[in-house]
Parts: C-alpha cells; sequence; structure tokens
C-alpha cells in the first residue's frame, strides 16, 4: 500500500473473520435463477454515449461526479466471455473513456474496477479519483465513494454526459 493510502474510518479497526463459505454461491443478476438483467432489461439508467459495441452509463446514489460504467452490448459475462473482437475493442473505447473523465478536470487519475459480483452482464467501473486526494489511491478510493456524501444522481448523469460529450 502507498504510504498516503487511508481507510476513511478512525483507527483502531478490529480485524474480523470471514464468516462461514456459501456455496454454491446465490446467482447473480442476470445469471439462471437469478432475477433478471437490469442492463438487458434497461432498468439500468439510459445510455449517455454508446456505439455498435458498448453502452456507457451514470451511476446512481454515488458521491463521484464523472464516474461512468461501461457495458457491453451483448450479454456475456466478463472479460473471457467476451467475443474477440470485443475483447479487442475493451482497450480502445477504455482509453477513450479515460480521457474524456480526465478532460473534466480536477482529476487525477481514472481508476477501472470490474467486479462482477453483482450483475452477469460485463461492465466496467470508471472513478475519477480526485485531484490531490492521496488518501483515495489504490483501493481506498471505492471506499471513499461510498462514505463521502452523494451528489445528485441529476448531477452523476450531468457529469457522465459532459464525459459522454467528450468521448
Ligand atoms: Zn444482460
Amino acid at each position: 500500500m502507498s504510504t498516503n493510502m487511508t481507510l476513511p474510518y478512525r483507527q483502531p479497526l478490529i480485524p474480523i473473520e470471514p464468516g462461514p463459505r456459501q456455496i454454491p454461491e446465490p446467482p447473480r443478476r442476470g445469471e439462471p435463477g437469478g432475477p433478471p438483467c437490469g442492463i438487458c432489461s434497461k432498468e439500468a439508467t439510459a445510455a449517455v454515449w454508446s456505439d455498435s459495441n458498448w453502452t456507457l452509463h451514470p451511476p446512481v446514489g454515488g458521491s463521484l461526479p464523472g464516474a461512468v460504467w461501461l457495458a457491453s452490448r451483448v450479454h456475456v459475462d466478463s472479460f473471457s466471455d467476451l467475443p474477440e473482437p470485443l475483447a479487442s475493442d475493451f482497450g480502445r473505447v477504455a482509453a477513450r473513456v479515460e480521457r474524456a473523465i480526465l478532460s473534466l478536470g480536477d482529476v487525477a487519475r481514472v481508476h477501472l474496477y470490474r467486479w462482477g459480483d453483482g450483475g452477469a452482464h460485463f461492465h466496467v467501473w470508471f472513478l475519477p479519483r480526485p485531484l490531490g486526494m492521496l488518501e483515495a489511491t489504490g483501493m481506498m478510493l471505492p471506499i471513499w465513494e461510498d462514505v463521502l456524501p452523494n451528489v445528485s444522481d441529476e448531477d452523476l448523469a450531468a457529469a457522465a454526459r459532459r464525459v459522454a460529450s467528450a468521448m
């Protein structure tokens, strides 16, 4: 961990043990036995940008304007499931999203996260790490994102539209 990286909580935090493992794991959205896919059923936020392979969406209930998530048009799960042309195209489109977020200003770096634990439709988060906010380097940014006060969904969507217009 970098020396500046800091949890957004007062110390001391007390380590806990993980609970018992749940195997098999509960089905995720968009996988057999689970709830319907929110992306395919258009329950997710409307795309602010798209091309023939990808759609770009604003978050809801977040604290970092400029955050967006990119989804494949096809319903596949992870990188290893993407058809080869899409896998190749991901680097190109990720670079465009990164450049667009950086153009908002006041952004030190753009973090990418692919968790895959909530929904089974390929999507990657792009989070702007605020310039100078060294506490939020590395894995601390999503935790800070969760703890900082949310901005309105309208502000998140407006920032995502600015990202879209810079694509
Ligand atoms: Zn889907």
